[in-house]
């Protein structure tokens, strides 16, 4: 997409980015930042976080929230602290990126641990329906709040061993299309899906280890497409999935 986002684009809203400490994520906190976006930053590994929030102060960009939540373990009473949290601090979210995930093993659904596709299922889909769920009152404070979720070309058309990762995309797509039609006339809200196709990760090289990365398109060329779907250009989208080309 060859969108140039206005400088000011995101400034005074506050945008929630989950994964936000490596890959895609990552580079979009840091773009949503570099735009005035006040950001809250979840993931994984806290460490991964600070370093991103150096990032973003050394930016001059307002400054960011950390929140360290492994999505495998989160229990919706976490969540709801959070949604108190930035009830209190914030009053509202303008945006939402569900963006964590994790890809699994690649192996016959015949053979795959019963507990390892729980965890798959847990932290790609149920932790995103909880945030989603819990965060809802934020985004429908804002005057026009963007929700979109991280979908794969495996979430839309099935690809052998792909296991729970491509059963939890093709259920995240499900929430998203059911939200955007709960949420198109009844609120402010527009609910879309993004997949960023092949793009040079630590995700990426563990799914295809044969690959050369140098041939892939980076994170940061995805940007204009999520500046797009993030800031007020998308307010008339809804309930659409846009591919990076
Ligand atoms: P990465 O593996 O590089 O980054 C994933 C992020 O999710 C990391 O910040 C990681 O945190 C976080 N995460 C993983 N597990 C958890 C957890 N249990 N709790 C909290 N955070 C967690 O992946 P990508 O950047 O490649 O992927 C980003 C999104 O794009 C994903 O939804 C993926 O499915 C999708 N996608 C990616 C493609 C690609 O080619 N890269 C293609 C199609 C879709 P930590 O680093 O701390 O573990």
């Amino acid at each position: 997409m060859d969108y140039q986002a206005p400088q000011d684009l995101l400034v005074n809203k506050v945008v929630l980015v989950t994964g936000a400490g490596d890959g895609i994520g990552r580079v979009a906190a840091k773009t949503f930042a570099q735009h005035g976006a006040t950001l809250v930053l979840l993931g994984k590994t806290t460490a991964k976080l600070e370093q991103v929030y150096d990032e973003i102060q050394a930016l001059g960009a307002p400054e960011p929230g950390i929140v360290p939540m492994d999505l495998a373990r989160a229990t919706s009473e976490e969540i709801g602290q959070l949604a108190a949290i930035l009830q209190n601090t914030y009053g509202r979210l303008d945006g939402l990126l569900h963006n964590a995930a994790q890809l699994g093993a690649r192996i016959p659904v015949e053979h795959y641990d019963i507990n390892q596709w729980m965890t798959v299922m847990q932290v790609n889909f149920h932790a995103t329906f909880m945030l989603s769920r819990l965060l809802l009152p934020l985004l429908r404070q804002s005057p026009a709040a963007s929700l979109l979720f991280t979908s794969s070309s495996v979430g839309s058309a099935p690809k052998a061993y792909w296991g729970p990762y491509a059963v939890s995309k093709y259920a995240l797509e499900g929430l998203a299309k059911l939200l955007a039609e709960e949420l198109d006339n009844t609120s402010q809200i527009r609910v879309n899906i993004i997949n960023p196709g092949a793009t040079r990760t630590r995700m990426r090289a563990a799914a295809y280890p044969n690959e050369n990365p140098a041939l892939l398109k980076s994170a940061e060329s995805l940007m204009p497409l999520y500046l797009y779907l993030m800031g007020d250009d998308s307010q008339a989208v809804n309930g659409e999935t846009l591919t990076a080309s």
